[in-house]
């Protein structure tokens, strides 16, 4: 998912629309904007893409000078509309509204143990979790945040509307982004930077694990909710998510992506004869440039992608997954047949994209295939809001290298070894998907096991 928020601005509906729409790619299922003026919270949000969820005009009821807004990629939750955020609630204190990016990783446990207490929920997604939290908890608000804060495990990046303040904050690992950044008079707060250069607001800092901002009137203030944190962010951040014009934890990504790809080049040096690089539009093209770069090959537009289709893994069934593969991506076969290609993608999680393109460059006549994964083999399940979902349906824990290999068609294939990516983004990751260390304890059945 994507948040985004505007601390003190005319503009702050208009604005958030703007920097979701920066923040597209990480979530085409829902999307949604609160406003508040002081004295109440207006929201508007739908199933969908943003442009498509406001085009009958919901930014006008949107009154106020702060704001979030919220991209939904759905893991958690089904695709309900009761899911879509931002989440708002009205109670005697004022009304509030919450969106979240990443997964509550006890949220089965909160929420037997809030609905034992009484609680009652309308969907079923985590945000809804935090909102119950913290009104359940006595004293100002700060508190109330701090307090709830301390139960919830796993990763959340949240930014919290009030009718007059606005609190920003991350989970103790930084597992999701979150940064903040000035416009003008007042702050704006993003998932990823980028959604900073698209409304001019100038980059501030990372929030930090553990931290929660408040804007109110009194400016920018900073606590910690505990002391036991450290810095892991998502390597898949760097691999797929971010936009490779954004800096994540002050690395650009598109560079990151480079240095991958690189990498792969140098193991490849004495062995692989080829005539072409293709990478696989648009997350791989930074690594596809980067092996160009190393290995002396011309990187080529050998597949084209459709623009006007989503990212086909965030559909959720297989059937449809298949479609979506299909839809989006043309070979451009003038330039890869008769051709040695190294294809470049950026990960493998079910196999389907690169079985998909590997028949594809086939089918035009490509001599040869050699896939080259700028990410390793992802061997177990992401607990914290990136739907690579059960350990069956990991492919690279299925089948051997030998297996995957033939299962793709492909002539060679290799992934990027779990070093070389902690030389390319740095050791102060999460990569519990390729290496089976999570950084929280993990639930099963509401059951704390490890
Ligand atoms: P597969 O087709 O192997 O299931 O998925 C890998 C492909 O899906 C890659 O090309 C990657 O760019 C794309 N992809 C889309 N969404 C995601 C995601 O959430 N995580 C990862 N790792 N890859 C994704
Ligand atoms: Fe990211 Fe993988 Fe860690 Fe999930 S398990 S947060 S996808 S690095
Ligand atoms: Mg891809």
């Amino acid at each position: 998912c994507g948040v985004f928020g505007i601390y003190h601005n005319p503009e702050a509906a208009s604005l958030a629309y703007f920097g979701l729409h920066a923040l597209q790619h990480r979530g085409q299922e829902g999307a949604g904007i609160a406003t508040a003026d002081g004295k109440d919270i207006y929201c508007f949000k739908g199933r969908g893409l943003l442009a498509s969820v406001f085009e009958q005009g919901g930014l006008a009821g949107l009154k106020g000078g702060n704001s979030v807004g919220h991209v939904r990629y759905g893991t958690e939750g089904g695709n309900e509309i009761e899911n879509v955020q931002p989440m708002v609630a009205r109670a005697q204190i004022g009304s509030i509204a919450v969106v979240h990016n990443g997964q509550i990783a006890n949220a089965g446990e909160l929420r037997c143990e809030l609905e034992n207490n009484g609680s009652i929920f309308r969907g079923t997604s985590d945000s809804e979790i935090i909102l119950h939290m913290i009104q359940r908890r006595k004293g100002p608000l700060l508190r109330k945040i701090q307090e709830a804060c301390k139960k919830l495990d796993g990763a959340f990046s949240f930014l919290i509307l009030t009718e007059k303040n606005l609190y920003a904050i991350r989970d103790k690992n930084g597992l999701r982004p979150l940064s903040i950044a000035r416009l003008n008079e007042g702050y704006c707060l993003s998932s990823e930077s980028c959604a900073f250069e698209a409304i001019g607001a100038k980059f501030l800092r990372d929030v930090r694990p553990g931290e929660v901002i408040k804007l109110s009137e009194k400016g920018m203030e900073s606590s910690f909710y505990t002391e036991e944190t450290q810095h892991r962010i998502c390597a898949m951040e760097y691999i797929y998510f971010s936009r490779p014009d954004s800096n994540v934890e002050g690395l650009n990504v598109h560079t990151v992506r480079k240095k991958c790809g690189k990498i792969m080049a140098m193991k490849d040096r004495d062995g692989l004869a080829a005539d072409i690089v293709v990478g696989v539009p648009d997350s791989s093209l930074s690594a596809a440039m980067g092996y160009s770069e190393a290995s002396g090959l011309p990187c080529e537009m050998g597949l084209i992608k459709n623009r006007y289709v989503g990212r086909t893994f965030i559909k959720p069934t297989q059937r449809l997954r298949d479609m979506g593969v299909k839809m989006k991506l043309s070979v451009n076969v003038s330039v890869v047949a008769g051709k040695r290609v190294v294809l470049i993608d950026d990960s493998l999680v079910r196999g389907t994209t690169s079985r998909y393109i590997v028949q594809l460059l086939k089918e035009a006549s490509a001599k040869e295939v050699h896939l080259r994964i700028a990410s390793p083999a992802i061997i177990y399940p992401c607990f914290y809001g990136v739907d690579t979902s059960t350990q069956q349906e990991l492919i690279s824990y299925r089948l051997s290298s030998a297996a995957l290999r033939e299962y793709v068609g492909a002539d060679s294939l290799r992934f990027l070894s779990l070093e070389d990516l902690q030389r390319a983004c740095g050791g102060n990751c999460c990569f519990a998907c390729f290496n089976g260390e999570y950084v929280t304890p993990l639930y099963c059945h509401g059951e704390k096991s490890k």
